[in-house]
């Protein structure tokens, strides 16, 4: 399994719930490599298969080579892609083009060219087994943000597209495709996009009364990608605690 975006958050539950799970894991991280090392060897202690690999996913050269080097652990059967950034709390009128485009080529782009490498990889039409591709939108794409970025939100409505739109294309070719939309998650995004007192503020507001855990969405992320979810292709799984 490939996770991108793996050292933190729900990359990181991600991976050490799918090694856990018996999958070998090849996790990317964009800059710090000490957190994607200390996963690994979470994983390693715990008795599982984990490798780390900078890749920024907004670089096409990087996904490729990171997916080919989720090859070397076995052949590719589950991609996940994870990775995202959010920008600061900014209304429409102060967004400025270089914050789209950084987020757009992040969370689109990167999404897409994970998703033509993971087709390459994983198809039957390329001589393959097939495979689970599961992407993390957010719930964002349905709420739209409005007052905090509703570019942010705009660009997971694209992922939500894209997985129905894939899902359809390759779903004869042994590969699922599943969306997975976090609510408000405990994870260090929050404060990355200048909110560091945004789980705090929200979370109680949540109908269940609290925000979720990068376990939580971690829990859906592998079973989508499991055997068990053998039927669920095309589907947009909530898990935001009732927002
Ligand atoms: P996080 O900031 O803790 O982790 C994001 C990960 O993505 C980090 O490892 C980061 O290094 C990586 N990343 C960012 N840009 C990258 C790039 N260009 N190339 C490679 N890696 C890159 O955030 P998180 O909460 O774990 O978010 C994971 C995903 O979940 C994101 O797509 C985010 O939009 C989505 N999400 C999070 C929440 C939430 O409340 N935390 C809610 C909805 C959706």
């Amino acid at each position: 399994m490939l996770v991108t975006g793996g050292s933190r958050g729900i990359g990181a539950a991600t991976a050490l719930r799918a090694a856990a799970a018996g999958w070998a894991v090849c996790l990317t991280y964009r800059s710090d490599q000490a957190a994607a090392s200390s996963v690994v060897a979470a994983i390693e202690r715990a008795g599982g298969r984990a490798a780390a690999v900078q890749a920024d996913v907004a670089v096409e050269a990087d996904v490729v080579a990171a997916v080919e080097a989720t090859t070397t652990l076995g052949p590719l059967g589950a991609v996940v892609a994870n990775a995202g950034i959010v920008g600061e709390k900014t209304r429409v009128d102060e967004l400025t083009v270089e914050r789209v485009e950084r987020m757009l080529a992040t969370n689109v782009t990167g999404t897409i060219v994970t998703c033509r490498e993971a087709v390459r990889r994983m198809s039957t039409a390329y001589g393959h087994g097939g495979g689970s591709i599961v992407l993390v939108s957010s719930a964002a794409a349905r709420l739209g943000s409005p007052g905090e970025y509703v570019d942010y939100a705009a660009s997971k409505a694209a992922v939500d597209t894209l997985g129905v739109g894939l899902a359809k294309e390759v779903a004869g070719e042994g590969i699922r495709v599943n969306v997975v939309r976090p609510g408000i998650i405990d994870t260090d995004l929050h404060a990355s996009g200048g909110q560091p007192d945004r789980v705090a503020r929200i979370g109680p507001a949540v109908p269940v009364g609290r925000a979720g855990t990068a376990d939580e969405i971690a829990a859906a992320i592998v079973w989508l990608s499991s055997a068990e979810a053998s039927y669920a292709t095309g589907s947009i799984l909530d898990v935001a605690g009732g927002r």
